[in-house]
């Protein structure tokens, strides 16, 4: 590969083809992390990161509702080379203010160009590039990128809007209908009757963060989700800090223990559903007390881990349930009446505001308009390399993170793998490289992107059809295993039949 500086390449001044290395898509958790790699592990190497927002943090910058935090902890949340040093389960502007500090001490922000949303990108196989047309979000202007390589870091569902399902009667609704992802400034919840539909961490989140000020408010879920119950803290984070051991040991040391028991978890899980179910129910029963229905209202039909399980620090949400600030309603939605919800139960939810927890809209990479020679690409018809590349689709990868761990541990595996990859290319002097089935893949089944029996969330299952597929061997599948993985990925043998250079 052609490791040069970034040059103008064509064109007039304000209509420049710009050409870069390596062009990241997403300035979240996953782009800057992948650039901070790329800047320690590769400083030849000359990238820009194209973000469409007008600032970091994806993720974290959209989402702007009441209380919104993390759901897992920041020690593996947060990356590998910079310790987190608070509770771990941290709220948006802390999770903001951390990658701002990775930013500024890195001096990443000169290569990233925000308001700049990609519509499409095209591979070129004579020139070996990829041309990417974005937008420019402050005066629609069009702007060209060409790059060798392109990291996708866009994370997997759509910023700009969330998921609402169509209930009959929503208009009839006479007040006010909110999804969480694009929470309104001027909405004022005090003193009004809320319904928030939706059982998952979002409405967990929510919850606790308005029933102080709400008249009342109702989570209406149509079955009930997993939780997971603690101290906001991690003891031998709290001891270690007494004995002022340096943040660095810290960050690796917790890290490691919380794998273990994540691991751990994940196991038992698997093997002894019925005894985990227990258990979790268990610790909602401690906060509610002996007469709450959690068998209705807190007891899933799935077992533990085929969704993500949120964890609620300090059990907040059940507190504020317990003091009769908010209460659970496990029914289905008739239709929206002017008033409120009508529930197939015959009961009327009434609601001055809506809030629809209700998902995301699946994005697959960026909603970019993808072509190779002409001939658009359809990501539902090639199969994945380990969920990080794709058959017939040159010098792309794909970061997609864990469920069951923290997404950004996958961030810094695969970053390892596409710096590794960038440098065997220019050492072998190749311009390309694709992942191809190798002869005795060919027989292989061909199946959905990830197994519904292993992991199952609506806003997946939504849109499977869309997803690449994946095949019944380790190298052809995203595992979702991150104990597994972080043996793997450093052994991958890049001269493997996997991967064809040219
Ligand atoms: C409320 C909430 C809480 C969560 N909590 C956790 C948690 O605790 N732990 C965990 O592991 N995971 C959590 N997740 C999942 C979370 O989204 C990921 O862990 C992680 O933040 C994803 O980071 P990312 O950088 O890959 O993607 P994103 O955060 O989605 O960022 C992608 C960026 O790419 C940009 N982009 C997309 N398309 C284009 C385009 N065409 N052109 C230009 N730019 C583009 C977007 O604007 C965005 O800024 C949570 C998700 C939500 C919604």
């Amino acid at each position: 590969m052609n490791i040069s500086a970034a040059r103008a390449i064509s064109g007039s001044a304000s209509q420049a083809t710009e050409h870069f290395d390596v062009l990241i898509v997403g300035a979240g958790i996953s782009g800057i992390g992948s650039a901070y790699h790329l800047t320690k592990q590769l400083p030849d190497t000359s990238f820009v990161i194209l973000e469409s927002q007008q600032t970091f943090g994806g993720t974290w910058w959209t989402h702007k509702y009441p209380g919104i935090r993390s759901d897992s902890d920041l020690h593996t949340f947060g990356y590998s080379f910079k310790p987190w040093v608070g509770p771990p389960i941290a709220s948006a502007a802390e999770i903001l203010a951390y990658m701002g500090e990775v930013i500024a001490d890195n001096d990443l922000g000169r290569h990233i160009r925000y308001g700049h949303r990609i519509v499409s990108a095209s591979w070129s196989s004579e020139s070996k590039l990829w041309t990417i047309a974005a937008v420019k979000s402050d005066n629609d202007e069009p702007v060209t990128f060409t790059a060798n390589f392109l990291w996708m870091c866009q994370g997997y569902y759509r910023h700009s809007e969330g998921y609402t399902p169509e209930w009959q009667g929503m208009k009839d609704f006479k007040g006010r209908i909110v999804h969480p992802q694009c929470w309104p400034e001027d909405i004022v919840l005090d003193g009004k009757q809320v319904v928030v539909i939706g059982s998952g961490a979002t409405a967990a989140t929510l919850i606790p963060n308005i029933a102080d000020h709400c008249a009342h408010v109702t989570m209406l879920q149509r079955s009930p989700t997993f939780f997971r119950l603690g101290r906001n803290a991690i003891e031998i984070a709290e001891e270690l800090r007494r004995l002022q051991v340096k943040e660095e040991w810290i960050h690796e040391i917790v890290r490691r223990k919380i794998l273990f028991e994540q691991d751990a978890f994940t196991r038992r899980c698997l093997s002894e559903p019925e005894q985990v179910k227990k258990e979790l129910i268990g610790q909602i029963s401690a906060v509610l007390g002996p007469d709450f229905d959690v068998g209705t209202h807190f007891t899933p039909s799935y077992r533990p881990w085929r969704q993500r399980i949120a964890f609620v620090p300090d059990a907040d949400f059940f507190h504020a349930v317990k003091d009769g600030k908010a209460s659970v309603v496990t029914d289905e939605i008739e239709r929206f009446v002017e008033n409120g919800i009508l529930l197939k139960s015959g009961k009327t939810l009434e609601a001055d505001v809506i809030v629809t927890a209700t998902g995301f809209h699946l994005s697959i990479l960026g909603d970019i308009a993808f072509a190779i020679d002409g001939e658009p690409l359809d990501f539902a018809e090639t199969v994945t390399y380990r969920g990080m590349m794709f058959t017939g689709v040159p010098n792309m990868a794909w970061v997609f993170g864990y469920f069951r761990a923290s997404w950004t541990l996958r961030t810094d595996l695969v970053a390892d793998f596409v710096c590794r990859m960038l440098a065997h290319m220019k050492q072998k002097g190749a311009g390309k490289v694709e992942v191809a089935l190798r002869p005795e893949d060919h027989n292989m089944p061909l199946l959905s992107w990830i197994d519904p029996e292993n992991f199952n969330p609506n806003y997946l299952m939504r849109d499977m059809h869309r997803l690449p597929k994946r095949g019944d061997k380790v190298e052809w599948q995203h595992s979702q295993d991150y104990w597994a993985e972080k043996d793997q990925f450093p052994a991958i043998d890049l001269d493997d039949k996997a991967f064809v250079y040219g």
